[in-house]
Order: C-alpha cells, then structure tokens, then sequence
C-alpha cells in the first residue's frame, strides 16, 4: 500500500497497541475511538541525549538473595494433551510452605480457567494424602477449609487431578472486555494461567487474589519451582512448543523445569517456526508464523539486544532460556521466560527499528525484571511494572538506536498526550484508553524525570540495588521508595506530587 496510507493505518491500528501487556488492535473500531489525526504526533518531552546514558558498571550484580528451597512453592504437573480435542489431562502436585509467619486455617488455590464456563473439570483434590471434602470452586476461587492449621513454618502437600476442555481465545474490543489468551485459536495453542495456583498469603491479610477486571492483570505470583512434563496422545504429530522453560526429551513429549519463575506458559502450533541464539549463555527463541520470517528475525534481534542492556543495568537475566512467541490474537503479554507479541505486530513490521515490533519486543523483555525478578501488585499497583517497563522502552533505544529515542518520545508517548496520577488500582482508571495513558505513557515521564533529578549515575544505581533488594519477592510501593531513598540525595517530594495521588514523603 502507498507509504502514507501505511503510515495512517500503522497509526490507527497502533493506537489499541499502546499499552503492550493487554493491548489489542481493533482495528475495526479504531477510527472512532483513536485521537485526531491531523496533525503531527505532539512532542512535549525533554530526553536526555542518548550520550548521557552511562556504561553499566563492570562490577557484577550482587546474587539473589538465597533462600532455602523448602521456603519456596513448588509445582510438579504431569500433563497429557490431545491436541486434536483440545482436551489436557493434568495430575498435579504442590508443595506448599507457609513462610507467612502465621497460621493458615482456610487454604485458597486461583483456578483462572474456572472464570470460562465449562473448561476447568477437577476430578481429584486431596491434601497430606487425604481426599478434601468438602471445598468449593466458584469463578477463580477454589477454597476449603483445613482439618488442622497450618501452624507458621509447616509444609503441606496439595494433589489435584483434572482435565482442561480448552476454549477459543478470545479478542473483543479491550474497551469492553478482557483479552483471553488462554485457549485455542486455528492454528496456536496457549497454555497461559491454565493451572491451579497458589497466590500470596499475609499473616493479618490472608490469602490475596484479586478480582479480575476487563482490562490490565490482577494476578499476584509468589515465586516458585517448575517441574512440568507435557506429553501428547499423538506423539508422532507433536506440535512445536514453546515454554518457559527449556526442553528435556522424555517419551512421548518433554519435560520442563523453571526454578524461580513466576508461572510456567505453554505456547505451541504445528505451523510454528523458531529461530535462536545465543546471548550471554542465555537461549533466546523467537516463535513465528510462515509469512513472519523478517519480523521474527526482527524479535529475536530486538530480544538480544534488550537482554544485553538489561542485564547490564539491573542485572544478570534470570533463567538459561526465554522465548518469545508471535501470538496469534491482538494482543502482547509478558509471563516468566516467555513473553508474547501480536501478530498485528508482526503484519505492520517495516524493516526499522522506529516500529512497534521491536519496541514492545523491548518492553515485554524489561518484565523479566520488572515484572518476573520483582513482581508487584499488578491490581493494585500497575506502576511498579508497566510505567517502568514502557521507560525501559526509552533506554533500550537510547543504548541500541540513539538516533531513534526522539522518535520513541513522540508516536509511543507524547502523541497521546499523557497526563494523570500514575499510582491508581487498574478499576480506578474508568477505561482501557485512560489507564493505559496514565500508566503506561505519564508513567514513563515519571521515571524520566526521576531520571533527571537525580542525576544517571544514582538512577541506575537505584534500579540496580531495587532490583537486587527486591530479587524472587513481591515489592510494595514502600519498598521502591525506601530504596530510592538510599540512592538520592535530591529533594524529590515536588516530584513525586506531580505524578502521585498519594505521594510518599522521602
Ligand atoms: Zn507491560
């Protein structure tokens, strides 16, 4: 198509793209609800030059914070797929350890596939080896109550047995509904949020799981182990698969461990093609479609680079492998070791870096930090990991495509024209459009101007030390300012009231 309608449509169809974590194109409806186009793209910003950017100090991150293993959960899940049914048949296994510091009288599993009708049939539930009756299992909530408290410090053993009748995913306008990645689609199979899963619990607070909302994540994941086995009834016409994990050949399918992860995604299709490499004793994978080689050349570049300079400022990546997978629904999201993009992406990739493809491949590559190391309350406080991954945006270019940043300034952030208190619950934002604006894009204006207030070299410290601090846990707002606070010795209460509701006094 001629280079200018190109240019419009890309806008157009863009501007449901914006946010990358649940952003589906609508392109059908776009024309109604995406801001005028008339005139250039409104460039409000001040960025500092791409020369400014420091080179990541040599000195290597300090290491995780150990932690023994029977303080961390643990998931075992033995699965057998029919991939022509769309059935899976799941035995599984946690280990559960109550770190909370106080009893636990009710247990609380999240079972996401339950919110769909007719996809979640447990047959099995027993816990310490005896089977638990009664519980109930209502929308996302299965609950029971113990027969003796979990007293602090005790470990229980929870077994469920149950088979998944796999549903279409589901893409409507993101103003209206939530995006559902989980399911089938003609030619992919997704495997995202499919398992039963234990969410925090706070000694006082009890068991945290919030309602899902029709747009952002509410989910909140305490870290854990990965042991998954996925086989098929049909070996010979396996699909490709792509995991969080790297793969381990065992009969009829293979297995998977992930230590440390978040959660454990399954993303596979029989067309599936993959192109890797290698990068700092990291496997990348890049998944795409026949018809997607450039763009998913492009994604594998894109990902390399970002893991580079990620590493480099906030320490080293987590796991031995990521993969990123060409979704094939409207929409982008990031799980640990896997993160996927929109196929419209990869439709509208033009070869150059100044291209949505390549910059949220960069953002969805920042949640393995922000996001995966350091998870959050995504309902809550959606700041903590989508502000700070949309500015991740801004540094993947300035190190990478210097030449690109006032680019990125203009058609990712200030054509919108963002403005707002960035630290809101997701409901509290009335809107797919008004959140996204607000988090996502005043959200990076906000750490842009921390940026400059406290000067590079203390930024990246702080981002560093957070990083570190808050490796494997769940950081509260408190936690990112106690820690801004060791790292800056500029007044920043002016700041902070200019992109706070409720602005922390440091
Ligand atoms: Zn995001």
């Amino acid at each position: 198509m001629p280079r200018n309608f190109s240019r419009v449509f890309t806008f157009v169809s863009l501007f449901f793209l914006l946010a990358a974590c649940a952003a589906p194109v609508q392109t059908g409806t776009a024309a109604s609800a995406s801001p005028a186009l008339t005139g250039a793209p409104i460039s409000t910003s001040t960025f500092s030059s791409p020369t400014a950017l420091p080179v990541p100090s040599a000195t290597p991150t300090a290491p995780p914070q150990s932690q023994p293993d029977t303080g961390i959960i643990s998931y075992v899940m033995d699965a057998r797929l029919d991939y022509q049914a769309k059935t899976l048949n799941v035995k599984q296994d946690i280990d559960y350890p109550n770190t909370s510091g106080g009893p636990i009288a009710d247990m609380l599993l999240a079972v996401e596939p339950n919110l769909i009708p007719g996809v979640f049939n447990l047959s099995s539930l027993s816990q310490d080896n005896q089977p638990v009756k009664p519980y109930s299992l209502t929308g996302q909530r299965l609950t029971w109550k113990l027969t003796a408290a979990l007293p602090a410090g005790g470990k229980t053993h929870i077994h469920l047995e149950y088979q998944l009748a796999l549903p279409q995913a589901q893409q409507g306008n993101p103003n209206v509904v939530r995006p559902q990645i989980f399911g089938v689609t003609a030619r992919q199979v997704n495997l995202t949020d499919w398992y039963p899963m234990v969410v925090p619990f706070n000694a006082g607070g009890g068991w945290h799981l919030a309602d899902p909302w029709f747009y952002g994540e509410h989910l909140v994941y305490p870290q854990a182990n990965f042991d998954v086995t996925l086989r098929f009834s049909d070996p010979a016409n396996a699909p490709v698969v792509a995991a969080s994990a790297a793969p381990q050949p065992v009969d009829g399918g293979m297995r998977y461990v992930l230590e440390r992860g978040r959660d454990f995604v399954l993303s596979m299709g029989r067309q599936m093609q993959v192109k890797s490499a290698q990068v700092e004793g990291v496997t990348i994978s890049s998944y795409y479609y026949p018809g997607s080689e450039a763009g998913g050349q492009a994604v594998l570049d894109a990902t390399s680079k970002a893991l580079k300079t990620f590493g480099a400022f906030f320490g080293s990546y987590s796991h031995k492998s990521l993969a990123a997978v060409q979704g094939d629904f409207n929409d982008g999201m990031e799980f640990d070791g896997l993160y996927y993009l929109s196929n419209s992406f990869y439709n509208l990739y033009d070869g150059t870096p100044n291209n949505y493809l390549p910059m949220v491949a960069a953002h969805e590559t920042s949640h393995q930090w922000w996001w995966g190391r350091v998870a959050s309350d995504q309902a809550k406080s959606p700041w903590m990991d989508e502000s700070l991954a949309s500015y991740c945006e801004e540094i993947f270019y300035e190190k990478n495509y210097p030449d690109s940043v006032k680019w990125w300034w203009s058609v990712r952030i200030d054509f919108y024209q963002p403005s707002g208190m960035i630290d809101g619950d997701v409901p509290g934002y009335a809107g797919f459009a008004p959140y996204t604006n607000t988090v996502y894009k005043q959200g990076a204006h906000f750490f842009a101007d921390l940026r400059l207030a406290m000067g590079d070299q203390d930024f990246f410290a702080f981002l560093k030390d957070y990083a570190a601090q808050m490796d494997g846990k769940i950081a509260a707002p408190g936690d990112f300012f106690r820690i801004l606070k060791l790292h800056s010795s500029s007044d920043l209460n002016a700041l902070l009231a200019k992109y706070f509701a409720h602005p922390p006094k440091i």
